[in-house]
Order: C-alpha cells, then sequence, then structure tokens
C-alpha cells in the first residue's frame, strides 16, 4: 500500500497550483451533491486501504442514492442517464459488464462523471483504488476533435501516401472532451491523469464501446505551466509560440490524433505476441507510433486548412511536449518511454542539438525526419514480424539501454511536476 499521495517516489516535487472553477450556472444543489460526493470518495478511498467494514458497505450505498438524486436535476437525457446507470452499477457492481459499455456509448451535454473503483498509472500498481472526478462537456474544443475525426478517412489516405499502402484502421474509441472540476481519491493523487480509457480503466478491458475522456484544462494547464516555461528557459522569443488559445487547437488535433494513431495496423498485428515477451517495451513502441501517426495527421491537407495549423508551430509544440513527456522519465511512463524513443532518432539526425548550455531545435528539418521513423517503425513494427519487432525494441527503447538513458537523463534533468488542484465547489456548504 502507498505510504504517500505522490509517485514515482522521488526525493522532491514541484508542485504548482491549479485552480478548478466550480461551474456557474449548474443548480446549487447540484453543486452540494457533488461536493458532498466528493467528500464521500475520500471517505471510501481512505477507509478501503485499511479495512472491510458494514460502515464501508454504507458509505458505498451513500454514493449511489446520491448519484440518483443528482439525475433529476438535469435536462439533458444522456446526463441523466449517465447518472442513473452509474447509481445502478454503484448499488451492484455485477452489472458492470453490461452497464459500463453503456456509459462509454453516452454524449453527455451538462455533465460527464466518473465514481467508482479506478486504475492507477501503468507501472504504479496493478491494483485499482476509489475514485470520483465531475466535468463539463467543452464544445469548442470538442469540435477540434470532432474535426479530426470526420477527416480520419483523409488523413488515413494520406499516411497510405506518405508511409505504408497497407495501412488500415481497426475500429477506433469515442471522444469525450470535458473541463474538470471535481475529483477525489485515487484520480486526485500524483501525478494526475488528464485522460483516462473507459471502461478499460474501471477493469472492464474487452468492450464493444470504448471512449477516451479528456480532462482537457488539466492537459493545457500542464503545457502552458511546463511546456512554455522550458521554451523561455530555452531562450525562445515570446512570439515563436501563440497565444494559450491557439495552442489548445494544436493540442487536441494532436492528442485526438494520436488516439486514432493507435487503431492504425497493417498486415498481422504483432503487439499481442510482443506484449507477452516485453510489456513494457511494447506499451512504449505502441506509443511512439500513435504519437507520430497523430502528428502527421495534422499534415493532412484537409485537416491543416481546417483547423487552420501552421507546420512551424506545430512542431515547435510537438517538440516542447516531447521534451516535457522525456523528462518524467523515460524508463518510468510508456509515453515518457516513447519520448525518448524519437527524441533520440531526431538527435541522431541533427534535427536536435545538444549543445553545453542549450539544445537546439530545427523545425525546418522536423517533419521529414519524423516521417522517415514513422516509416521505419512501421517497416519494423507493423509488418507482422516478432524478430523483426524485437531487435527494433532493443535498439531503440530505453529500458534495454539503461546506461544511455542514464547519461541523456543527467544532461536533461528529470522533473517531478505536479499538479494540485484549488477545487472551489469545495466552498459549498454541505
Ligand atoms: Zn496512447
Amino acid at each position: 500500500m502507498f505510504t504517500t499521495s505522490f509517485w514515482p517516489a522521488a526525493a522532491a516535487y514541484q508542485v504548482s497550483m491549479m485552480d478548478l472553477d466550480a461551474p456557474d450556472h449548474l443548480n446549487p444543489k447540484a453543486l452540494q451533491t457533488i461536493h458532498y460526493c466528493l467528500r464521500l470518495t475520500e471517505a471510501i478511498n481512505q477507509l478501503e486501504a485499511a479495512c472491510e467494514s458494514r460502515l464501508l458497505d454504507a458509505l458505498r450505498e451513500e454514493m449511489s442514492i446520491q448519484c440518483f438524486r443528482l439525475a433529476p436535476m438535469f435536462d439533458c437525457p444522456d446526463t441523466r442517464r449517465g447518472l442513473f446507470l452509474r447509481a445502478e452499477i454503484l448499488a451492484d457492481d455485477s452489472c458492470g459488464k453490461t452497464v459500463l459499455p453503456q456509459i462509454a456509448g453516452l454524449n453527455e451535454q451538462q455533465l460527464v462523471l466518473g465514481i467508482g473503483s479506478t486504475s492507477t498509472w501503468v507501472g504504479k500498481s496493478k491494483q485499482s483504488f476509489y475514485s470520483s472526478w465531475f466535468g463539463e462537456p467543452a464544445p469548442v474544443l470538442q469540435e477540434i476533435s470532432d474535426v479530426m475525426d470526420s477527416l480520419f478517412p483523409e488523413s488515413l489516405l494520406y499516411l497510405q501516401k506518405e508511409i505504408a499502402a497497407d495501412l488500415l484502421a481497426m475500429p477506433g474509441c469515442a471522444y469525450k472532451i470535458i473541463n474538470l472540476f471535481g475529483i477525489a481519491g485515487e484520480a486526485n493523487t500524483y501525478p494526475k491523469h488528464f485522460a483516462y480509457f473507459f471502461p478499460e480503466d474501471e477493469g472492464l478491458k474487452y468492450s464493444p464501446v470504448k471512449r477516451t475522456v479528456v480532462f482537457a484544462n488539466t492537459y493545457l494547464q500542464l503545457f502552458e505551466l511546463f511546456s512554455r516555461t522550458e521554451a523561455v528557459k530555452m531562450g525562445w522569443a515570446e512570439d515563436m509560440l501563440p497565444d494559450s488559445h491557439v495552442c489548445q487547437r494544436y493540442l487536441i488535433a494532436w492528442f485526438r490524433g494520436h488516439d486514432l494513431g493507435h487503431s492504425l495496423v497493417r498486415n498481422e498485428n504483432v503487439f499481442p505476441k510482443l506484449s507477452k515477451i516485453d510489456r513494457w517495451g511494447s506499451m512504449m513502441v505502441q506509443e511512439a507510433l500513435a504519437d507520430q501517426f497523430g502528428l502527421l495527421m495534422c499534415l493532412t491537407p484537409q485537416v491543416a486548412e481546417g483547423l487552420q495549423l501552421d507546420r512551424t508551430v506545430l512542431a515547435r509544440i510537438y517538440f516542447l511536449e516531447m521534451l516535457r513527456y522525456l523528462r518524467r522519465g523515460p524508463s518510468t511512463y510508456p509515453d515518457a518511454g516513447a519520448a525518448w524513443i524519437q527524441f533520440n532518432y531526431l538527435r541522431e539526425h541533427g534535427c536536435i542539438e545538444l549543445k553545453a548550455a542549450t539544445i537546439d531545435f530545427h523545425p525546418e528539418l522536423f517533419f521529414t525526419q519524423m516521417a522517415g521513423l514513422t516509416r521505419l517503425m512501421s517497416e519494423e513494427l507493423l509488418g507482422g514480424d516478432t524478430e523483426r519487432a524485437l531487435a527494433f525494441m532493443q535498439q531503440h527503447c530505453p529500458h534495454t539501454n539503461p546506461e544511455d538513458v542514464e547519461v541523456l537523463m543527467a544532461r536533461l534533468g528529470t522533473t517531478n511536476d505536479m499538479i494540485e488542484y484549488n477545487q472551489l465547489i469545495k466552498r459549498v456548504p454541505l
């Protein structure tokens, strides 16, 4: 059992505060009830770690009752349905297999929520712990993601032309973008997740319906707090990055592209086989491929035009995010391992130059090299040959090259940047 809320273990953490405003147009009774649910979550989360008791059963039942009470306070049919379904599963967790896919298929307009046992970070623990989170749909950002979805056939054609003619898309998952305003339990420990995959993160791996829920305000805050600050430290002029609201467009477009990128395969899918031999390595290369496919999708002419994405700005934002991920520790997180693979390739090919005091980035070389890496990985990893895939992982992954990791991370510095939520809903009297 964890003895602190922080992970991974470190001698010190840099914690930055982020305000989560309470939505001002929600029914005051609904706000109060949600606040109460957050407090209940904390109680259940703490008690579950220590014991099983009748008190716990009563608290879990109380949570179900609160969801029943909340439902009629909303007009949107899917929001109400989400609350009723959540109440049902909280009252009887054996119905998860039928109820969780139904929740993943909703399109709520007022409130999106999750309550119950939730997975932790990959690598932190295989167990799940009690959590809850509440957010409001973010329609402007959702529209950006919807443009990526509607132009996915064009993006696939573009990738077939640029990367591999036999790329094909397996069924993907839906995407729901929200602004988080309340969170408790495991999901509120460190580091903060800004995306959850449902129903997988609630323990149901195989589901006919799936969706990713993105906490957009958290994601964008991470960029502003850490990536933009890094740009200043590297001496970038202020006008090299657009304003926050413009950067959002790039980040959401790429991140949805990443999600869609996970569905792309060629020939026979060797990842299930690779996972059995080297699960960690297999996750890293899958994340890297998704990153790169997502990036290249943003270059599809219809996407770049429709979302007004400038190539140089896209390259710079991607580079900063890659650096942010990498510095979190390539051996600790699969997505940081994915950044490691990409960073090293770009470095070997001259797009990134590590100098004594600076890191130079050459955006004009970036896309040619990223397309080159994607072609290479698509050939080695998606060609259906397990041996070749394993050889690629051996050569390029961080966990198979620990000495190189030590050298580079000593140069770049590992970060333990975290955010802590100041949840204003907790000021609502109970
Ligand atoms: Zn991913």
